[in-house]
Formats: structure tokens, sequence, C-alpha cells
């Protein structure tokens, strides 16, 4: 029994969609393509239904691939761009804790520094300079600090001794109509003055405290020394000598002080001033 050709071509056109995309059996292909090679009319419904179909889907499916290409680029280049920071970040904070742990045992060996003069040229905005120098040996200490005021053309000189053998101690305070004597008064040490910012590292706590404090270490040069330059979130700003851990400047506020050190060079006792 055959069937009639219109059924036979209704049969096959509405096969065809299965058969663009592949899913139609070996047998029912055979007989889809034999009609095909027989009937024009469907040989012209599939050429047309082939064009339309499949290369819709496919144009949409190469679309979904290339964006899902670019997104997994964009991911990669995200990736690298993500682990280059955080090798940035790494990198930083170990050099520096680097840069802490040095400073550190410098500072710790000056500890034990029991002979040093000690120099300092202290500029105010509003135009006082303060010169100061500290003769220290074995505890003892001399230390004069002389302030110029230049608004009002007046100058001061501060006079601190300490003997530690006696244990005598006085200031004097000389202005420009006098002096004045101050007996068991305050010890000021230009050497210990200047190491106001104090890193030194024992535990866990004071490094805590260092990156606390710390906004920003980094190598600088001041006043011709290689340094390391630390800036403090207060607004303070340190220069350390690389070499010996000494400070080179401080600057604090509107205040800029320098200091020169010469370690081990006060030979003779330190003499009483004489008044
Ligand atoms: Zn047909």
């Amino acid at each position: 029994m055959k069937m009639e050709n219109k059924t036979i071509c209704k049969v096959v056109q509405d096969l065809l969609p299965s058969y663009i995309e592949k899913l139609t059996s070996k047998e029912t292909n055979e007989y889809i393509e034999k009609h095909l090679n027989e009937c024009p009319d469907c040989q012209k419904i599939f050429e047309n239904m082939k064009e339309e179909l499949p290369q819709n889907n496919s144009e949409q499916a190469n679309e979904e691939i290339k964006y899902l290409k670019k997104f997994k680029n964009k991911l990669n280049i995200l990736k690298i761009v993500l682990l280059i920071i955080i090798a940035i970040i790494i990198v930083s904070f170990a050099s520096k804790l680097y840069m802490l742990f040095d400073i550190s045992s410098k500072t710790k060996e000056l500890d034990s520094v029991n002979n040093y003069y000690a120099k300092m040229h202290e500029y105010q905005s509003n135009g006082t300079t303060i010169i100061g120098e500290t003769y220290y040996k074995d505890d003892s200490s001399l230390t004069t600090i002389t302030s110029y005021f230049e608004n009002t053309n007046n100058s001061m000189k501060i006079t601190y001794y300490k003997n530690a053998q006696t244990n005598e101690k006085f200031n004097v305070i000389e202005l420009q109509n006098g002096q004045s004597k101050i007996e068991n008064g305050e010890v000021v040490d230009i050497g210990k003055y200047s190491r106001r910012i104090d890193v030194k590292i024992n535990s866990v706590n004071d490094l805590w405290n260092c990156l606390k404090d710390i906004k920003n270490i980094s190598l600088a040069k001041c006043n011709s020394k290689n340094c390391y330059f630390i800036e403090t979130y207060d607004g303070s700003q340190i220069y350390i000598e690389k070499e010996t851990g000494l400070p080179v400047r401080e600057i604090i506020r509107d205040t800029v002080a320098d200091y020169w050190y010469d370690l081990n060079s006060v030979e003779e006792q330190i003499i009483k001033p004489q008044i």
C-alpha cells in the first residue's frame, strides 16, 4: 500500500526540523533523503528550513560561546590582577616588617651606648630656633639648650647638669637680664629627647603597637645620610639613619629638628658649669 503523495509530503515536512537537528534515526533519515530526491516541493521546503533553523541556532550558540570565552578571559585577567595586588601587599608588608625589625635591633644596640655627644637644631614656624647639645658619659651629663625668639628678639639659655657620682643635679636659666639656678632640676638630654619615637620590638604586642602607630615606612635620604623614613598616624615624620638607628630629622607639626651624634667621643669627665 502506498501513502498518498500529499500525506507523505506532510509527514516528511513534519519530520524535517528533527532531521535537521539530527534527532531522527538512520532509517528515517534514509526515508527522508529518498523522498527529498524525488520531491522538489519538499526539497525546497527543506532548503529554506535548513537555512533558517540551524543557522540561527548555531549563530546564537556561537555568540554564547564567544560571550562565555570573553567572560572567562575577563575572569582570568581579574584573577591575575588580584594575585598581583596580593603579591604587592605581601611584599610591601614583609619589607615594612624587615625595616621595623632592623630599626629595633639597632635601637637595642644603642641602649648600651653610655658615651656620646648629641647636637640638635630645631626650627619652629613661629621663628623660634633652638640649639641644643649634650655631653653624656656614664649617666653624667651636661646639656645646654639655647632658644632664640625671632618675634621678640630675645634669647634664653638653659643648662642642665647631672653628676652621677655625687648625685648633684641642677639647672641654670639665663635670660638677657640675669640668671637663676634651680637645684635638683630635671635632667634633659638631647640624645634621649631625640629618640621619642621608639621602635623597639620585644614582643608581639610591641610589634602590634608599632604597626598600629606607623602609617608608612620607606627608604629615603636626609642630610646626605641613607635613612628609614617613618610616618606615623598622628602626623609625625622621622628619618632614622639606616646604619646606626639614630634619628637624623624629626618633623612634628610645624617643627623641624635635625640631629647629629658622635658616639663614644666624650673622653674627659663631664665638667661642672661655672655660674
Ligand atoms: Zn514531498
